[in-house]
């Protein structure tokens, strides 16, 4: 299949996946990781009109940063902060998924700053309370909201996850529930400055049931790609 194909084929699936618990399918977007992946394919899906592609590393977004002038570029992997200046550089660096330190909204906020910029993210959660991943416990985020909510350069979107990957994708369910109770609960708090527009969760094993869960944004590597080149 080529990977317009492959990308139709997940546009029905996203389609028919929101339809089925009555949502829009317009409220899904759609980004495309291209970690590891060849460029020619980034142009493949540019041509179909994909915008908005993510990567897990400072350094893969800056090797292709100025190569592709129409993207929006996602950072979606753990952020050290000794390279988040990098990331306040690029004014296309539209959204990072993976705040999950009170060190790290700090440094982005000075960086952002420094460029006089407002630069958005979203809280990453370890939903699953996995010792070995990265992000905040739900029981933390609130207050951690409250922190960071008056950091004038920084500005929250919302909340993101990463799952393990598992072959049934139903036994994650109950984690994208979480995830979404999660959401609404910090809408209903109506913290001053805190935005929940987006809630990035799914990826290619599960995005369908993520967005039969209330997922806004959802990050496609292999099913789009194809399986990672280098
Ligand atoms: C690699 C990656 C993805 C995409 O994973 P696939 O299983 O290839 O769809 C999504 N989110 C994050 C944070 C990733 O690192």
């Amino acid at each position: 299949m080529s990977i317009k194909e492959r990308l139709a084929e997940i546009q029905n699936k996203i389609v028919a996946a929101a339809r089925r618990v009555n949502r829009d399918p317009k409220e899904i977007k759609l980004i495309a990781v291209s970690k590891n992946q060849e460029l020619a394919k980034i142009d493949s899906l540019q041509e179909e009109g994909v915008v908005d592609f993510g990567e897990s590393r400072v350094q893969a977004l800056r090797d292709r940063y100025e190569q592709f002038p129409e993207v929006k570029w996602h950072m979606i992997g753990h952020l050290q902060r000794n390279k988040v200046k990098y990331l306040a550089r690029m004014e296309r660096c539209e959204l990072i998924h993976s705040l999950d330190s009170l060190r790290l909204a700090k440094k982005i906020n000075k960086r952002a700053g420094m460029e006089d910029r407002v630069m958005k993210a979203l809280v990453q959660v370890n939903i699953a309370e996995d010792e070995n991943k990265y992000g905040l416990y739900a029981s933390e985020i609130i207050d951690y909201l409250h922190q960071v909510s008056d950091f004038e350069n920084l500005q929250i979107k919302g909340l993101m996850t990463i799952l393990p990957h598992v072959d049934d994708a139903e036994e994650l369910r109950p984690y994208f529930k979480e995830m979404k109770n999660l959401f609404d609960r910090i809408k209903e708090e109506n913290i001053s400055q805190v935005k929940m527009d987006e809630l990035s969760m799914g990826m290619s094993n599960d995005f369908e049931v993520a967005i039969e869960e209330g997922a806004t944004m959802i990050r496609l590597g292999r099913s789009l790609f194809g399986s990672r080149g280098y």
